[in-house]
């Protein structure tokens, strides 16, 4: 669905992406690993527009992609998941799905004079999918919510159901599982992995969490020093010598984070 050929990108002088090649397959759920530094983040911001890169090519479905900015990939499907941005804490949950862009048409001046019984229509319609929504994260009880007051994992669940108020058809999410209890990311997990069955959705997850990568990803792909070392299920990448060694280079703390 996804390739990235020869992917790089420097800050003054350094490469924090250097020559990064990979695939990601459509309908999988792709796992990204990596020590701190690694230059995972990176990689997902230049895939989604958010950076430019220094050089090489990144194509979805054929189609060259490199370099097109972060709304121009949404209406095209590929979505990375933000933190709630501050100015959308003071709203609640529920508002929080309606105000998607792309989701709704009413946003334009021009709609706002003109269209007004189509509005209200499609208002209904989008309260009626933020319901779904909230209804398939089981997390309905919290739509009244401020979003401000929501645990890690709530916001988090919630910044995965902001993407299904769109047509997504692949979803990158780094670091789904920082900060979130033990319940909750199996939550989380669930809800990927029932967007991944039921709605055909791609997914790249970035996640420290090993049990949780073993659990939903396969395959996985590993990166240290913006390269990708390996790829494969979790324990041909656990057995991987390099990136046993990519792990240990980091401090020995790491070490247990593969298991190996
Ligand atoms: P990861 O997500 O794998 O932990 P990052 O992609 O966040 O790694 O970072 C890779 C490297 O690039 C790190 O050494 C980091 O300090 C550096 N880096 C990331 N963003 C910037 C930036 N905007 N300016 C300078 N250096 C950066
Ligand atoms: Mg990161």
């Amino acid at each position: 669905m996804i390739t990235v050929e020869g992917l790089a990108k420097q800050f003054g002088g350094f490469r924090a992406v250097d020559g990064a090649t990979l695939t990601i397959e459509q309908g999988a759920i792709t796992g990204l690993i990596g020590p701190n530094g690694a230059g995972k983040t990176t990689l997902f911001n230049v895939i989604a527009g958010v950076l430019e890169p220094t050089a090489g090519r990144v194509t979805m479905l054929g189609e060259d992609i490199t370099g097109l900015p972060p709304h121009t990939l949404f209406h095209k499907g590929l979505l990375r998941t933000f933190q709630i941005a501050h100015e959308f804490s003071s709203m609640t949950v529920r508002e929080n799905l309606m105000m998607v862009p792309g989701a709704q048409s009413g946003e334009t001046l021009w709609n706002t004079w003109f269209h007004r019984g189509r509005i209200a229509q499609e208002e209904s319609e989008l309260l009626k999918k933020a319901d779904e929504v909230l209804d398939f994260l089981t997390i309905d009880h919290l739509k009244d919510e401020r979003a401000g007051n929501l645990s890690g994992g709530q916001k988090k669940l919630l910044e995965l159901g902001r993407t299904m108020m769109v047509d997504a058809k692949i979803v990158f999410l780094d670091e789904v599982g920082a900060g979130v209890n033990r319940t909750l990311l199996n939550t989380i997990g669930d809800a990927i992995v029932r967007l991944n069955k039921e709605r055909d959705y791609t997914f790249v997850v970035i996640e420290h969490d090993m049990d949780f990568i073993g659990r939903i990803c396969d395959p996985v792909i590993c990166m240290a020093e913006g390269k990708v070392l390996a790829e494969g299920t979790l324990d041909e990448i656990k057995a991987n010598e390099q990136v046993i060694e990519a792990y240990l280079g980091t401090g020995l703390k790491n070490k247990d984070k593969v298991g190996a």
